[in-house]
């Protein structure tokens, strides 16, 4: 089998979230963008993939397609670790953890649909097959996988209180916010029942220990299941690790990190330092490739995987299999996926709206759902 074309498609949606966006709303972003990665072969399998994203989407776009898929053209897209082991090394220069390695990433989910196709397996039970060496017992994937409603940053408590509300009415049994503010945080914990754990991802707010430290002993309000990335730069591994001490000590919450770090050896210098319990890699930076090497580096080192996966593209579904693939025992095993709490004009996979706070796996060969032709069909980002 060869590949003969790789094509990026930027699709770009309108969305809601429960508080006004653009001018005098606080968010930055006023569309949903997602690049979608697909690969051509002559055995006439078509695969799809996700680079990551969000703003930085077209420039993703333009590495795959002025770097990467020239490269790829007549490639056996059969043995992923050697093709993909060429490709980094041949663009490492390029961004080992930027548009580069997103381009590559989005390449490797395409590969991977493609290789579950082949085997005629959802891609589930390819991964679970991999992560457990060859065999597959009884219960060994999950049918669904919880959903938890990773929340956009408001700002104001009101529409924390408010969305939170929403959030538990549609069913979700676990909550993210991305606030900062203690006032926001409140606000969340007084709505949601006390046996649904918030987890609060502050997106490196803090510049020193001390103040990160100070932050998650004053937003310990009661089953706060982790405080994520409390401190610039996220590359502070000692720094991350020091913030843990004084959570721990102080019995409070539990720190996760990852999304920033572009490669399983960064993720697993940051395991090493002891910075994290719980590791947040995310496959549209990763690929598939990537979260299995740090699936095994999370299991070495014993802490919880829950990976990044605010997207809606093939990065969420790929993240969606990879959930149901978890070994019973392993470190992904009892894991939620992180679903962004936005309603999205058109959806690429309507069918990954969680329903009473699971989402249903796909159990057709490969990622198992087809895109959404009126989300393909939508012009990309002007
Ligand atoms: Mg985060």
């Amino acid at each position: 089998m060869r590949i003969t074309a790789v094509t990026g498609q930027l699709i770009s949606t309108p969305f809601g979230y429960g508080a006004p966006a653009g001018p005098g709303g606080n968010l930055h972003l006023r569309d949903m963008d997602t690049l979608l990665v697909r690969v051509e072969t002559d055995a006439g399998l078509t695969g799809w993939g996700e680079g990551f994203g969000f703003t930085l989407a077209a420039t993703t776009g333009q590495a795959l397609a002025t770097l990467l898929a020239p490269a790829c053209l007549g490639e056996d897209p059969r043995d992923i670790p050697a093709l993909l082991r060429k490709l980094h090394r041949r663009f490492h220069n390029f961004g080992r953890n930027g548009a580069m390695s997103f381009a590559l990433a989005g390449l490797d989910i395409a590969l991977w649909d493609i290789a579950a196709q082949a085997a005629g397996l959802p891609l589930h039970a390819l991964l679970a097959k991999e992560m457990l060496g060859g065999a597959l017992p009884q219960g060994a994937v999950r049918r669904r996988v919880p959903a938890y409603a990773s929340l956009l940053r408001y700002g104001d408590p009101a529409a924390v209180a408010r969305n939170t509300a929403e959030a538990i009415a549609r069913g979700y049994r676990a909550i993210k916010l991305h606030e900062v503010d203690l006032a926001c945080i409140a606000a969340a914990r007084a709505v949601a029942p006390p046996e649904v754990p918030l987890m609060l991802d502050i997106n490196c707010a803090w510049d020193t220990v001390a103040a990160a430290s100070d932050f998650c002993r004053a937003a310990s309000l009661g089953n706060i299941r982790w405080v994520e990335e409390p401190l610039w730069p996220p590359e502070d591994f000692a720094g991350i690790a020091a913030v843990r001490d004084a959570a721990h000590r102080a019995g409070g919450p539990a720190i996760a990190a990852g999304e920033c770090l572009g490669d399983p050896l960064t993720i697993g210098a940051m395991l090493a330092a002891g910075a994290v319990d719980v590791v947040q890699p995310s496959v549209t930076k990763l690929g598939i490739s990537g979260m299995l090497a740090v699936h095994e580096l999370a299991a070495r080192h014993g802490v919880a995987m829950v990976p990044h996966s605010p997207y809606f593209g093939p990065g969420l579904l790929a993240t969606l299999h990879l959930l149901a693939a978890a070994p019973l025992a392993g470190p992904l095993a009892e894991e939620p996926l992180e679903v962004y709490f936005a309603d999205l004009d058109r959806p690429p996979y309507p069918a990954l709206v969680p329903r009473d706070g699971f989402v249903a796996v796909p159990q057709a060969p490969g990622l198992g759902l087809a895109l959404d032709p009126a989300a393909l069909d939508q012009p990309g980002p002007a």
